[in-house]
């Protein structure tokens, strides 16, 4: 039985939990590691952590007894019931003021039982989003921690340690609120995730559709993207993609066939927006054109059968229509933020937590996938601000949207002009349009509900909160 001189315990060595511990080595941690599957936890001292100070344990009973009190342990398994499975089974080995770690992409609805849960034991239950995928994980991922705050003191300067950091040194990782505030947040960071992607492979369609761009075009075209405003993680690795070629020297990018993956947590997030009733239009079109994606066999046959326009673009001034597309999608990138937040703010109130805006944005700084610079002007805007009630009225978003909305508006006309879909870049611009627009039909909305089904009405002309019925057909 291994001593109890570690720091730490981590359960699932799969590729984020191994590379989480030897992030955690790294910084002069003793990690002790268990896995369902032991073999893989011998195999790991052998190569991965080898000459590391990585504690093996063949047993959650073993696991625990290396551990210094109070005990932490952290979960790294697949997300679901796995996870509820292995709680019940580290439980009996941990003790009153233990605290349990859940690293994974849990639902936050999950995480807000599972805090609640061991509480009743004494234990104390954080849910932490950990972004940055496999390569964040073992240099420096962005970590998003919630649950019981009275674990937070216990957890902090470890996950600060392992935690990327800003130009400052400041470290992407603080306390994001209680019960499962950690794991909504992450939830929120993979819908925009999901967002900024598809506005990137728009774009990417509208010029490939439209002008023509070769592969190395789009290299040259996102590697100057990278250096202005949409400087970002998901631009400059695009750039990369397309510069890669294949063993017959054509690009890679052509070879990889139409059909986008998800597992579940831009899904979560347009339910969640739903649940609500905040209108997160640009991460729902960005689930829908995954699903949409994945209907080759049907888009296949559709091609031959549904029209669409013939007319092709002309348009002499190339480099202008670049960079229309760069402001379309700089303020369509906006809006999907600034949805992203209303999100926050309205699950905030009907949670009671306290979210840190500024906070949350400065935590997506660094180390996860939607790292920006443009999340510097979000964290200066709610710094400005912290009661901030939409991104959009914020002099610098506002301002940029003033200035770049014909530019929006001509990328759409073209898109719509040659047939190329652009649902994430049109539904930005929709509810750009549709939260300026201070009076918007659902008069008429209300005025056929009342006529079909007497659901009421309130006037121009009298006090919010009182109801009108009217006799549409004049019927008794
Ligand atoms: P994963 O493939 O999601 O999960 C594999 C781990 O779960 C292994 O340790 C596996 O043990 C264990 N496991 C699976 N079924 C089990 C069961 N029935 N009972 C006990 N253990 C079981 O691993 P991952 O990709 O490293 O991700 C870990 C967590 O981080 C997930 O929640 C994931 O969503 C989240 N996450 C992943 C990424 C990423 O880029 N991969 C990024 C951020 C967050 P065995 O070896 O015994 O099968």
């Amino acid at each position: 039985m291994a001593e109890a001189t570690c720091d730490i315990g981590l359960i699932g060595l799969a590729v984020m939990g191994q590379n989480l511990v030897l992030n955690m080595n790294d910084h002069g941690y003793t990690v002790a590691v268990f896995n369902r599957t032991t073999s893989k936890v011998d195999e790991f001292l052998r190569d991965e952590a080898k000459g590391t100070k990585v504690v093996g344990t063949h047993s959650m009973e073993e696991l625990c007894a290396s551990l210094k009190l109070p005990r932490r342990v952290m979960l790294m398994v697949k997300a679901g019931e796995v996870v509820d499975q292995t709680i019940e089974q580290v439980l009996p080995h941990l003790a009153k003021g233990d605290i349990l770690i859940d690293g994974g992409n849990s639902l936050f609805t999950d995480t807000n039982r599972r805090t609640k849960a061991v509480a009743e034991k004494g234990i104390l239950f954080v849910g932490t989003g950990v972004s940055g995928g496999e390569e964040g994980a073992r240099f420096g991922p962005s970590i998003m921690p919630g649950g019981n705050p009275a674990a937070w003191p216990h957890v902090k300067e470890i996950f600060q340690a392992i935690a990327a950091k800003v130009q400052d040194g400041t470290p992407c990782c603080d306390w994001v609120g209680e019960d499962g505030a950690g794991h909504y947040v992450k939830m929120v960071h993979n819908g925009i995730e999901y967002g900024d992607i598809q506005l990137i492979c728009e774009a990417y369609q509208l010029l490939k559709d439209g002008l023509g761009l070769s592969a190395d075009e789009f290299h040259d075209v996102f590697a100057e993207w990278n250096k202005g405003e949409l400087d970002s993680y998901l631009i400059e690795i695009s750039a990369a993609i397309f510069a890669k070629k294949d063993d017959d020297g054509k690009p890679m990018v052509d070879k990889i066939l139409d059909t986008a993956g998800q597992k579940g947590t831009g899904k979560w997030t347009a339910i969640s927006a739903l649940d609500l009733g905040m209108p997160v239009t640009l991460i729902g079109e960005s689930v829908f054109a995954r699903c949409l994606s994945a209907l080759k066999e049907e888009r296949v046959a559709a091609s031959k059968v549904l029209e669409g326009p013939k007319k092709v673009l002309t348009i002499s001034e190339k480099k202008e229509f670049i960079e229309d597309v760069r402001r379309a999608l700089y303020c369509s990138k906006m809006v999907s933020y600034a949805q992203g937040y209303m999100l926050l703010r309205a699950v905030e109130k009907e949670q009671k937590w306290n979210l840190n805006m500024g906070g949350i944005a400065l935590m997506w700084r660094g180390g996860c996938i939607i790292r920006s610079v443009f999340l510097g002007d979000i964290k200066a805007a709610f710094e400005k601000d912290p009661k901030l009630q939409n991104l959009l009225m914020d002099k610098f978003f506002s301002s940029v949207l003033n200035k770049y909305q014909w530019s929006w508006r001509k990328a759409i006309i073209h898109a719509i002009e040659i047939g190329v879909p652009m649902p994430a870049f049109s539904t930005a611009l929709a509810f750009y349009d549709g939260y300026r627009t201070e009076r918007l039909p659902a008069n008429l909305l209300q005025a056929q509900r009342d006529f079909f089904g007497a659901h009421t009405y309130e006037r121009v002309d009298k006090p919010r909160g009182e109801f009108f019925h009217t006799n549409w057909t004049g019927r008794g």
